[in-house]
């Protein structure tokens, strides 16, 4: 991969020190159906170009980062 994550507690770091968490996507309330869970965990949109995502910081901070990159050149941009 030869892209960077700019995480706000320790710099920008290789890819491979963070665990790759999903879409960013709002959690459905604690009432929700079976079926809107459903939904929520295990179908994602898998779009083409820049998305919101979580990555987790395993070998470094711990922190959770939000990362827009795109899905096919892996740019990082902010917002
Ligand atoms: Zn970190």
């Amino acid at each position: 991969m030869a892209f960077l994550i700019d995480c706000p507690n320790c710099g920008r770091r290789n890819p491979y020190e963070f665990r790759f968490g999903g879409e960013c996507k709002e959690a459905p309330g604690p009432d929700a159906d079976l079926n809107t869970w459903c939904e929520y965990l295990y179908f994602n949109e898998n779009m083409s170009g820049f998305q919101q995502e979580w990555w987790y910081h395993n070998m470094g901070c711990g922190d959770w980062v939000k990362v827009r990159r795109n899905t096919v050149t892996h740019e990082i941009t902010e917002d």
